[in-house]
């Protein structure tokens, strides 16, 4: 089995046959054990304690959202109990519910991987709904069907579907050392993997040569896939790499990165310690928390599981 890094693992049977069958949909509705996860500006309502759960409700009080159409997704069975996400924007809160809205990257490190994992699903698809709502073909505007998996246009007929766009992250290996850069637009030490999204008419492999040679001007030849993470802000799949670097010069480009460096291993295997241990530290360099598979990839080849 591959590893699974945060929002992976999602536990839930999709029943994907399960979307088009709205009297099936209806009696899952109508049952007391299915279960509804309310988010409000894409964060989950959360049952305030001091270990952070996700707010699972019964259907009952919500009955009022979903006849007034407030977006519905059915996101799958585990155990035989149906699972929904709702988008509760601008609905009133049922008076029985006590909850807290916790920001997904703050909530996400904090609870179980399965329920991560949901929660990813539930933020990437509601978000695609709430800026998705006009036909891209004509511009009338559009229905949710299929439980939430498609949106139809009522004009021209044309059916939509959630996206997910393809990221590559890579590490650049130079024998014992690997490249990292600093994002311009985070202040501070924090180094990472170097990243961008996958272009039409482009394999993960080139898009990860291109990147690199892009941001930092360094020529990659051998690439290797390691793994993948859903990134739910808003939805992406990132897809993990390591890269053989065939040139040592470093040209960074100006626009999006800062600085870019060649680490040794021994350095960076102190980053990922130092990283899995809290939160930076502004006079040292740094790097992402275990939340991201940036920190996987550089752990993983810091400490000499992966190489290329
Ligand atoms: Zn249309």
């Amino acid at each position: 089995m591959e590893d699974v890094y945060c929002f992976g693992g999602n536990p839930l049977d999709r029943a994907s046959e399960r979307r088009d069958d709205k009297d099936w949909i209806a009696t899952q509705l109508d049952d007391p054990e299915t279960r509804l996860l309310p988010l409000r500006d894409l964060k989950p309502f959360t049952r305030p304690s001091a270990l952070p759960a996700l707010d699972w409700q019964p259907v009952a009080p919500w009955r009022a959202q979903i006849d007034g159409g407030a977006p519905l997704i059915f996101l799958g069975l585990a155990e035989g109990r149906a699972h929904f996400a709702i988008d509760a924007a601008g609905a009133d809160t049922p008076p029985d519910v006590d909850s807290e809205l916790i920001d997904v990257r703050v909530l996400a490190p904090t609870i179980p991987q399965g329920e991560a994992a949901i929660l990813a699903q539930a933020r990437s698809l509601l978000d695609w709904h709430a800026r998705h709502r006009f036909c891209a073909q004509c511009g009338s505007p559009t229905t949710m069907a299929s439980a939430g998996w498609k949106r139809q246009c009522p004009q021209c007929r044309a059916s939509h579907f959630p996206r997910t766009d393809p990221v590559v992250i890579m590490l650049a290996i130079r024998g014992e050392q690997a490249l990292l850069g600093r994002n311009r637009r985070r202040p501070g030490g924090r180094f990472s993997c170097l990243a961008g999204f996958v272009e039409p008419g482009e394999t993960p492999e080139e898009a990860v040569r291109r990147e690199v040679h892009e941001e930092s001007g360094v020529r990659c030849g051998r690439v290797r896939y390691l793994a993948a993470q859903p990134w739910p802000f808003p939805s992406s799949l990132m897809m993990g790499f390591l890269a053989e670097a065939l040139t040592g010069e470093i040209v960074v480009d100006a626009e999006e990165i800062a600085e870019a460096r060649w680490f040794t291993r021994e350095e960076i295997r102190r980053m990922v310690a130092r990283a899995a241990a809290g939160p930076d530290d502004p006079t040292q360099v740094s790097l992402p928390a275990p939340i991201a598979i940036a920190h996987h990839i550089c752990r993983r080849w810091s400490s000499g599981l992966d190489e290329i």
